[in-house]
C-alpha cells in the first residue's frame, strides 16, 4: 500500500537488541505532551512527534522542549485536514506550512494567526510585512534547519518525516510529497483515539500485536488522553522489562 511510505523500521539497533519505535500524533499541547515527554524520560525513550502546525504556533516552546530532550519532530499538515475531502492544492499548502513552522523559516505567514506575533520567536512576526502578504503555498523543500530556527527540527542530513492525518493519502499527494519527505506510516495502532475500546483491552491487544520493528502511533490529544495516560506507562515499563529498546523512525 502506498509505494514509497514506511509501514515498519528495522527490528533490531546496533547492538541486536529489538527495536520499538513510538510515535505521538495531533501535539504539541499542554495538557498531554509534557506528560508524556516525562513519561518517556523515565525510560530514556526517545520517540517521533507528528506535530499539527496549529498547535505548533501556539505551543513551539514544547515543540522545543521536545527537541532538546533528543525527540524528533515530524510534518502532520498544519490543520489536520483529510486528503480525502480537501483539494489537493488546499492540502500542500497545508503541508507546506506546518513545514515552515517546523523549519523555523525567517517569514512565515498561517491561516487564522496573521499579525500575531509567534512567543519566542526571533524573526520577523508573521503580517509584519508587506511583501510576504502570499508566502504560501510554496513547495516543501528540504532546506536545513535555520541556526536562529525557533523548532530546528531536523538535522541537515535528514529529509523531514510526513505523517497524512486519519492515514489517509491520495496518489496525486503521494506522489507530489514523495520526493521532499519521508512518508511514515505505522504498524501498529493503539486505538487510543477510541472512546469506545476500554484502555485495558487496548493494551493488552497492544501487547499482543507487538513485533519487533513496530511503528506504534499514540496521540498526545485530549480527545486520547484517558486512554493514553493509561496506556503509555505501562507500554513502556512491559517493552523494557521484556528487553526492547526505543528508535526513532
Ligand atoms: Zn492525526
Amino acid at each position: 500500500m502506498f509505494p514509497g511510505s514506511e509501514w515498519r523500521a528495522a527490528p533490531a539497533g546496533p547492538t541486536g537488541r529489538p527495536r520499538l519505535y513510538l510515535t505521538f500524533d495531533d501535539g504539541p499541547i499542554p495538557e498531554e505532551t509534557p506528560w508524556v515527554l516525562a513519561q518517556l524520560a523515565a525510560y530514556q525513550a526517545p520517540a517521533t512527534f507528528f506535530c499539527v502546525g496549529d498547535n505548533l504556533v501556539r505551543h513551539p516552546e514544547i515543540a522545543r522542549a521536545a527537541l532538546a530532550a533528543g525527540h524528533r519532530l515530524g510534518n502532520h499538515t498544519q490543520h489536520h485536514r483529510s486528503a480525502w475531502n480537501t483539494p489537493r492544492a488546499t492540502y500542500l499548502a497545508g503541508v507546506a506550512e506546518c513545514a515552515a513552522l517546523l523549519r523555523g523559516e525567517e517569514d512565515f505567514r498561517v491561516g487564522g494567526y496573521e499579525g500575531r506575533k509567534v512567543e519566542g520567536y526571533e524573526g520577523k512576526g508573521v503580517g509584519e510585512s508587506d511583501e510576504n502578504k502570499v508566502l504560501l503555498p510554496h513547495p516543501p523543500t528540504l532546506t536545513p534547519s535555520y541556526p536562529h530556527s525557533p523548532i530546528p527540527s531536523y538535522p541537515h542530513t535528514l529529509k523531514p518525516l510526513f505523517r497524512p492525518p486519519y492515514g489517509r493519502l491520495t496518489w496525486p499527494v503521494l506522489r507530489a510529497l514523495r520526493p521532499h519527505y519521508r512518508v511514515v506510516m505505522w504498524s501498529l495502532l493503539t486505538r487510543d483515539y477510541d472512546l469506545s475500546l476500554a484502555p485495558e483491552r487496548a493494551l493488552r491487544l497492544t501487547l499482543a500485536a507487538t513485533r519487533p520493528g513496530d511503528i506504534l502511533v499514540l496521540h498526545d490529544s485530549r480527545k486520547a488522553s484517558r486512554s493514553l495516560r493509561f496506556l503509555l506507562p505501562r507500554l513502556l515499563a512491559h517493552y523494557s522489562a521484556r528487553g526492547f529498546e526505543f528508535g526513532l523512525v
